[in-house]
């Protein structure tokens, strides 16, 4: 309670003092694309052209809101944002993460890829402004668009896949930009809207952040790692490639088919492992198309480099949007399991 006073003492101004110190020493540098990059290539927005509206959700770091940017002082015209904001007692270490978290998304130029706006570094709260994605998470979305008993599902069959194809596509971005993001799930992906025209992008770097702090173990290791989008060489022997983002694709293909179930679902991580490891794969979800269940299998082939890229994924899908059969295929949700409480 002590830490939570609102006007800081001498020592803590000190401390503050030091730690701005610090901070100019230890700035992240970040590597993309070859090139190095640190907080002075980022595009600082004055505070005061921004305002929050309301707060959307608590993120890894501190509450994320959504707020309202005027570009510049005399604009009429306001644009929708998401800001993340770093608490201001934060810890050096939160302060460095949360500069290489904006340092990731900026390097970014991708329709689906959460876009970066700017940052405000210079005093606290920081913040991270980025693209508002109104429509929440695919995952979510998914599971509010199962079909009950009194209505019919609110998507058809090519809602899912163009869903799917919006991931591909931002997973090849990274593919071909050499950077693995270690975390493609359903849960990670924000859509722009919920209604048709709605885009998915990729919005959640954490994972490759904590990798490349290597600071993960500090933060509980194994115990936070996502095993059932994970491949055995990954899980095993800690080997990431892009290959390892094909797999998780493919578990992410298998979510969106499932309407957001859990992968494995009442399997623990434990027993999951050793049923991968000896062969054994998800199921297909129920009336998921032949065409679709064989390009998740071929994502979770024992062999890396017999994986297909990304470009193969989305060729694999555009046929998927152009087969009658496929696309006629109404969605139809797993028996037998309820919608209540348990993560299903
Ligand atoms: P975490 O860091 O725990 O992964 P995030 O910080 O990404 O979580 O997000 C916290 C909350 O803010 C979530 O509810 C997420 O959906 C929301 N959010 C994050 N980024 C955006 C965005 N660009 N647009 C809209 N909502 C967002």
């Amino acid at each position: 309670l002590q830490l939570r006073r609102k006007t800081p003492s001498g020592a803590d101004l000190q401390l503050r003092n030091l730690r701005n110190d610090l901070m100019t020493e230890t700035n992240p540098n970040y590597e993309f694309a070859g090139e190095r990059y640190t907080l002075k290539d980022l595009r600082d927005v004055p505070r005061e052209h921004l305002r929050l509206t309301r707060a959307l959700g608590q993120g890894a770091f501190g509450e994320v809101y959504e707020g309202l940017y005027k570009m510049r002082p005399g604009d009429a015209v306001e644009m929708p944002v998401a800001v993340k904001t770093l608490p201001e007692l934060s810890t050096l270490q939160a302060e460095n993460d949360f500069m290489l978290e904006a340092l990731i998304m900026g390097k970014f130029n991708h329709p689906n890829i959460v876009h970066l706006i700017g940052v405000c570094f210079d005093k606290h709260p920081r913040y991270i402004v980025l693209e508002l994605l109104s429509g929440g998470d695919l995952k979510t979305f998914l599971r509010e668009s199962r079909p009950r008993n009194d209505r019919p599902s609110a998507l058809n069959m090519k809602d899912l896949l163009m869903c799917c194809v919006d991931v591909a596509k931002g997973c090849k971005y990274l593919e071909e930009n050499r950077f693995i993001h270690r975390d493609i799930a359903a849960r990670n992906c924000l859509l722009t809207a919920k209604t048709p025209g709605r885009i998915v992008k990729i919005a959640d770097f954490g994972m490759a952040r904590e990798v490349y702090m290597s600071d993960y173990y500090r933060k509980g290791g194994k115990a936070m790692l996502p095993i059932k989008w994970m491949p055995p060489e990954a899980f095993l022997d800690g080997i990431f490639t892009t290959k390892t983002d094909v797999w998780s694709y493919g578990v992410l293909l298998w979510e969106v088919m499932s309407l957001g179930y859990m992968p494995y679902t009442g399997c623990a991580n434990r027993n999951v492992m050793s049923l991968v490891v000896s062969g054994g794969r998800l199921e297909p979800p129920p009336n998921c198309p032949s065409l679709v269940y064989a390009i998740m299998t071929s994502c979770w082939h024992p062999e890396p480099p017999q994986r297909p890229d990304f470009a193969t994924i989305l060729e694999k899908l555009a046929g998927c949007l152009q087969d009658p059969e496929t696309l006629a295929t109404p969605l139809k949700p797993m028996i037998g399991l309820t919608e209540s409480g348990l993560q299903i």
